[in-house]
């Protein structure tokens, strides 16, 4: 992990928030090549949902009326058990006090139930997770208002504008990306818990019934997306909730999880939960939610499949997966060990670099001429400095799936070299088929 959150801020994936301040615990800033991957990731999930005609997309706005969270059970449920250390005056969830560490530095390292914390814990008491504000300028109780702690509950109480306006028939689905706040007690793991974040969520809304048919499709289709775009297999497992851990909407549960450098993960979440939440909404506005079946001729309440799934998280669980280190031959026939960020070159942040051999002869003036013809299509990037095997080097580290080089044969032929990330063969491509053959390569990858 300590390599891949220091490749991270070298290579501007992700800064530390308010750095200059000393930071601020659980937020994190995306930097330039971050925030590209980010965005792609987000864009390729939402390709995945709204491509297909049964599911909508929305943008619900992050305040919401606070009855919202009294209907969904937030207000009443969505807390997390937290204890304080009596000796060190750390805080602690008490439910993950197993994995925690010593807040005190004479036991760094060291798990807090291991040392001398031992029965020198408070009771635990339940902490609401969700973070207030107010709504005009009076702070008072009548104006407290929440950062939405999750981007479900927009689709939720959109659920009949949104199937009016479309005219959609069940089943069918609406898809939101969106920013998440929840006040964590104990943020850790780098981007994997932090008190503001990113969701993807699609919730399916469906007839009582099928929601079990529905329920085996979505996990199904979730997990082929995250092996789709490069993660390994067997990196990726199901976590079925227990009946008696199953959240109180919830009929079944699953969690798809990745196998980070410290253990499983969670990072998406697939839920059947019934027709709680319309339901709720319902007796909480009083405004019907129900559904109006033009072919059965019934109305009933839809069942809803969600998934949810973490941009933040799944952003770690891509560049953990990628980063690697290997062995690689140098241009003096010795070997180095070269740092690869293997992302998928769908998600690569920088698609193409183009570097000229030597900056003589014309070649500078070539390159960037390519670069231009490149940039509508491709983001792309110029380097020509120092030799060629360390701009090769920085790019696999940034992530770069494709390396352009202009040298002597180029201003005879205009043919460039198109030397490939993974497996560092190079191939000679004509100047100008150079757009069509990388959007091949890349939609084919
Ligand atoms: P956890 O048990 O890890 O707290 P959760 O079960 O509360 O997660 P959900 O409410 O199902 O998570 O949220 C759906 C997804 O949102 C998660 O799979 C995860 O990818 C993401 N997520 C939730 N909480 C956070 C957080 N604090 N930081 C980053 N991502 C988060």
């Amino acid at each position: 992990m300590e390599k891949i959150v220091s490749l991270s801020k070298r290579r501007g994936y992700v800064f530390q928030s308010s750095e200059v301040y000393g930071g601020l615990n659980g937020c994190w800033d995306y930097g330039p090549l971050g925030v590209e991957l980010l965005r792609n990731i987000k864009e390729q999930w939402w390709q995945t949902m709204t491509s297909r005609e049964d599911i909508e997309g929305i943008d619900a706005s992050i305040l919401m009326h606070p009855r919202v969270w009294e209907a969904s059970g937030h207000v009443a449920n969505f807390t997390d058990p937290m204890v304080d250390c009596k000796e060190c005056k750390a805080r602690f969830r008490a439910d993950q006090i197993e994995d925690a560490m010593c807040g005190n530095p004479a036991y760094k390292g060291r798990k807090a139930s291991k040392c001398q914390h031992e029965g020198k814990f408070t009771e635990a008491r339940q902490f609401n997770l969700m973070f207030k504000t107010f709504i005009g300028p009076t702070e008072d109780n009548a104006s407290v208002v929440y950062l939405r702690p999750e981007t479900a509950q927009g689709i939720y109480v959109n659920f009949l504008n949104v199937q009016a306006a479309s005219r959609q028939k069940l089943p069918f689905g609406i898809a939101q990306i969106g920013k998440a706040f929840r006040n964590e007690i104990n943020t850790k793991n780098f981007l994997f818990r932090t008190r503001e974040f990113e969701q993807m969520e699609m919730q399916f809304f469906v007839k009582p019934g099928t929601d079990e048919e529905w329920f085996r499709y979505w996990k199904a289709e979730r997990l082929a997306w995250f092996i789709g775009l490069g993660i390994d297999k067997d990196k990726l497992q199901y976590h079925q909730h227990e009946p008696d851990k199953l959240a109180h909407y919830a009929k079944d549960a699953f969690d798809i999880e990745y196998l980070f450098p410290f253990g499983w993960g969670e990072i998406e979440g697939i839920h059947n939960r019934t027709d709680f939440d319309l339901s709720r909404h319902e007796e909480f506005s009083g405004k019907s939610m129900k559904y109006f079946d033009e072919e059965a001729k019934e109305r009933y309440t839809p069942y809803i499949i969600e998934t949810s799934a973490g941009a933040s998280r799944s952003f770690m669980a891509f560049l953990v997966n990628a980063y690697r280190e290997e062995e690689a031959p140098t241009a003096d026939g010795k070997t180095e060990t070269r740092v690869v960020l293997g992302l998928h070159a769908k998600l690569a942040p920088i698609k193409a670099a183009v570097f000229p051999l030597v900056n003589r002869d014309g070649m500078p003036e070539l390159a960037r001429n390519i670069l231009q013809g490149l940039r509508p299509h491709l983001r792309v990037f110029y380097d020509d400095s120092g030799a060629v095997g360390r701009r090769y080097r920085r790019q696999d580290e940034a992530g770069t799936p494709y390396c352009i080089t202009v040298d002597s044969q180029t201003l005879q032929d205009n043919t460039v070299t198109v030397r490939e990330r993974d497996s560092m063969q190079q191939t000679r491509v004509g100047a100008d088929a150079l757009p069509e053959y990388l959007r091949k390569k890349i939609n084919a990858a």
